[in-house]
């Protein structure tokens, strides 16, 4: 019999997700440019359900029923594209390619063009959950034609997450749309991590508390509002002792964090589209410093390292978490704002409740607080900010004597937050009466007659600032 759906690119991702995908009962073609690879899936696995193992693409191809779908799991960039290329004339009119890795959303589009003017579909689909998530249920992001997602999406459902009995897999838009959901998912996810980081580093070295201490915080932390992976998770990490030193873990790692990238996408497609993403471009810059090995010896050698004398009150774990729930409010508020803009700029008609609903499982970024923010969008599709939705301005309102005296208490304490720092200041900023954008208006019309509007009259004026500095209509 024909296999119902095709993968190629038997790494760890791709493998997992055809073992997923077999375990669901589809019949899977699998594919990989080293045959090696397949045969090892085949060996190990072959009894998990029905493969058909292919040695070229060419035999893929013809093992499968019509119209054909291909999920493509190789390494982002030029390699995909040299798949795409070997596959694309094997392929007949209403075929689907699905490519599953990490693709910038710019090169989805552009596939997704050149495809359709084959007669092919092509469907971006980002994946998230890593190698686990992959076998067992991954968070999924599908973008691409209506019409193809009527054939992928009932299979890419069945084998996603399930959260209350819903799939953490919705059709999230054309073309690049799911790869832009996804990248936007991991800046979020940068945002959280360095919010966390920070909540540790005041209870730390404010509170006066060992890593295994924070760490039971964080574990009791998991079963409130702030209930999430990465929060359970982080109770393990700081739990956690080397076993060659016996020292807490945390304490041998070098402080130097990496990234692959997806955050700066994020940052850079922000700048783009002119969404302040702050809690995501503190995040990506908090990466940057830490790696910036010799500036911080110069600097400490400069200033002295400071030194944090511990201040513990009664009142700070409970601050903390507060301070901790508002920013990652704001965090999510810009990621969806992001996601917004993008909407409008590519036209999507993104349903930004369905991106909540696809992260509730599966994804690194899974948490209670997503059901809070797909009902938010439920209440009103339009709303303009997260913040202002009944439930999170109530929450940020609770929080917000504690965020600042949070802030402050880090602040003088001199221990680096700028992820609360600079939600705060988001928030700030979003509700004041006035902004003194007014006067950075009015130096750019001395300098540069750049004009400026007026609050209590329609349009543009400029002053003659070196003349007699009467104004004029622009
Ligand atoms: P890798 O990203 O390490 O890619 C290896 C696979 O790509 C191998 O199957 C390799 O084939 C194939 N490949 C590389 N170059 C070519 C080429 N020119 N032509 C054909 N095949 C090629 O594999 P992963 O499983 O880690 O990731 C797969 C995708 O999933 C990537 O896009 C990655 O970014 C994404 N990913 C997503 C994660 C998530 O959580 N969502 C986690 C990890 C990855 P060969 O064996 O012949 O070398």
């Amino acid at each position: 019999a024909p296999a119902r759906i095709a993968v190629t690119g038997l790494a760890v991702m791709g493998s997992n997700l055809a073992r997923n995908l077999a375990r669901h009962g589809y019949r899977v073609a699998v594919h990989n440019r080293t045959p090696a690879r397949t045969k090892a899936l085949m060996r190990e696995h072959g009894h998990e359900g029905e493969f058909v193992p292919a040695e070229t693409l060419s035999e893929l191809v013809e093992s499968l029923a019509t119209p054909r779908q291909i999920i493509i799991m190789v390494k982002a960039g030029t390699p995909t594209d040299a798949v795409i290329d070997e596959l694309a004339p094997l392929l007949g009119p209403g075929d689907m390619v699905i490519d599953g890795g990490n693709a910038h959303f710019a090169d989805t589009r552009r596939r997704e063009a050149a495809l359709r003017e084959r007669g092919l579909h092509f469907v971006g689909a980002g994946i998230s959950g890593g190698e686990e998530g992959a076998l067992n249920g991954p968070s999924i992001m599908p973008g691409g034609s209506a019409e193809s997602y009527k054939h992928v999406g009932p299979v890419l459902e069945s084998i996603a997450a399930q959260v209350d009995g819903v799939p953490c897999c919705v059709h999230v838009g054309p073309d690049g749309a799911g790869h832009f959901v996804k990248m936007v998912h991991n800046g979020i996810e940068y945002a959280d991590m360095q919010l966390i980081a920070e909540a540790y580093d005041l209870l730390h070295r404010v509170g006066g508390r060992g890593p295994a201490e924070v760490g039971e915080v964080f574990r009791d932390w998991d079963r409130g509002d702030l209930e999430s992976y990465l929060v359970e998770i982080t109770a393990e990490v700081l739990g956690h002792v080397d076993p060659d030193t016996g020292a807490a873990l945390v304490d041998v790692i070098a402080d130097e964090a990496e990234q692959k990238g997806t955050g700066r996408w994020t940052v850079q497609e922000a700048l783009e589209l002119g969404v302040p993403v702050t809690g995501i471009a503190e995040a990506v810059f908090a990466r940057s410093l830490s790696g910036r090995v010799g500036q911080r010896a110069a600097a400490r050698a400069a200033f002295g390292a400071s030194e944090v004398i511990p201040s513990p009150d009664d009142d700070l774990v409970e601050d903390v978490r507060l301070a901790l729930y508002a920013s990652k409010v704001v965090a999510y508020a810009q990621g969806f704002d992001q996601m917004r803009a993008a909407s409008v700029e590519y036209g999507w008609d993104l349903d930004l409740g369905a991106a909540a609903t696809i992260w509730r499982g599966g994804c690194i970024i899974r948490a209670r607080f997503l059901d809070r923010i797909r009902e938010a969008y439920d209440r009103n599709p339009d709303l303009p900010s997260l913040l202002v939705d009944d439930y999170f301005r109530d929450a940020v309102v609770r929080a917000e004597q504690a965020w600042r005296r949070v802030v402050v208490k880090a602040i003088n304490a001199g221990v680096p937050v700028p992820g609360f720092v600079s939600a705060l200041a988001y928030y700030d900023a979003l509700r004041s009466e006035r902004l003194p954008a007014a006067l950075v208006q009015g130096l750019r019309d001395f300098f540069g007659a750049h004009t400026y509007r007026r609050v209590d009259r329609e349009g543009s004026f400029h002053t003659l600032w070196s003349g007699d500095r009467s104004q004029v209509d622009a």
